[in-house]
């Protein structure tokens, strides 16, 4: 199959939606049609492809989707999928529809996914798209900046309210097992404190001491930016206010992180990677991840992607550490 001439894609999105998903499915099928592929879009991520929910998609069935945030494809998680059998069928329905490669947009489970197919004789190509920052192979994940935007706002917000009332604000972000999206929102809005899965915390050393310390130098507030691999929010919340006698609000921002327009950077690295998909099927380069590596849009082998190890930037840490005096 690997050599066979590519004359029809499809593309998908997978697991959690992420606010450039659009910007990306509309750079395949765009660049597709300019290299006079078919591109079939594939409905519900790789339930779709299970139940052979697919249409064909032209370069208008993607206008004015740039600027708004979730996928026209909508997503969906598919157990069945990640079953030996689930797979094979999804192989033996891509045959059926033509499909002589996949572009599939998701995070970390998608990608496990994407492996399988090509595992099984169908070319794929994966890219990231979710807020998590948390691909282990790409400095940068598709909506990930759009999130971060969305957390300053509110932060910036809840801030107002907490420095008016001299209060202690808990703020719970998303992030799933990785802290990337608490530590940059943190750096970016100014936390007194930031709890990451990635760095073992004390209470009484890392929340309350920082937090007398805060109000002995005259802060108004504290701001404390909880990643949601930490969990217990509205817990730590109550212990801060029993434990300081500071009045203590617990904020969880929950699903607003993942909608909202995408940002100029996400809209920009999406369509970016959206056609290098495209570009690495037309190459016959099958199997692979398209990443950001460096600061450059490149490509991986997609078993070697899912293998390596990705490291919160201490750098970043120590930096919040040091501002938040
Ligand atoms: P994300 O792609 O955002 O990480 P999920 O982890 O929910 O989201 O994965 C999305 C879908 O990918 C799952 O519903 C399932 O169909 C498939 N998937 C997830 N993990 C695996 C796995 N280990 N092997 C095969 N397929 C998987």
């Amino acid at each position: 199959m690997e050599n066979r001439k590519i004359r029809t894609i499809g593309v998908l999105t997978s697991g959690g939606d992420a606010p450039g998903m659009n910007a990306a499915i509309r750079a395949v099928v765009r660049t597709g049609s300019y290299y006079g592929l078919k591109v079939v879009g594939i409905k519900r991520g790789y339930n779709g492809l299970i139940n052979g929910e697919m249409e064909e998609m032209s370069p208008r069935s993607v206008s004015e989707t740039l600027q708004r945030g979730g996928t026209c494809l909508m997503t969906a998680r598919c157990l069945e999928f990640r079953e030996p059998a689930g797979v094979a069928r999804a192989v033996n329905i891509a045959k059926v529809f033509g499909l002589d490669g996949l572009v599939v947009i998701g995070g970390d489970g998608s990608f496990r996914g994407a492996r399988d197919l090509s595992n099984s004789g169908l070319p794929t190509v994966a890219m990231p798209g979710t807020i998590d920052n948390d691909i282990s192979c790409s400095e940068y994940t598709v909506g990930y900046d759009t999130c971060l935007n969305t957390v300053k706002d509110a932060v910036d917000k809840i801030r107002d309210t907490a420095s008016s009332h001299e209060r202690c604000s808990v703020i719970e972000v998303m992030g799933r097992a990785a802290g990337y999206i608490a530590l940059e929102a943190g750096i970016a809005c100014g936390a007194e404190i930031i709890l990451i899965p990635e760095k073992e915390f004390d209470f009484d050393d890392d929340i309350l001491r920082p937090i007398f310390e805060a109000k002995s130098r005259g802060k108004k507030h504290a701001i404390i930016i909880v990643a949601e691999g930490i969990g217990g929010t509205l817990e730590m919340a109550k212990e801060i206010e029993a434990k300081t006698g500071i009045e203590t609000r617990a904020t969880i921002l929950g699903h607003v992180q993942r909608g909202g327009t995408p940002t100029v950077r996400d809209r920009v690295i999406a369509s970016q990677m959206g056609a290098k998909c495209v570009d690495l099927l037309l190459e016959g380069k099958m199997n692979r991840i398209v990443c950001m590596r460096d600061g450059r849009i490149t490509d991986v082998d997609i078993n070697e992607g899912l293998e390596m190890t990705k490291t919160i930037p201490e750098d970043l840490i120590e930096l919040a550490h040091k501002l938040s005096v």
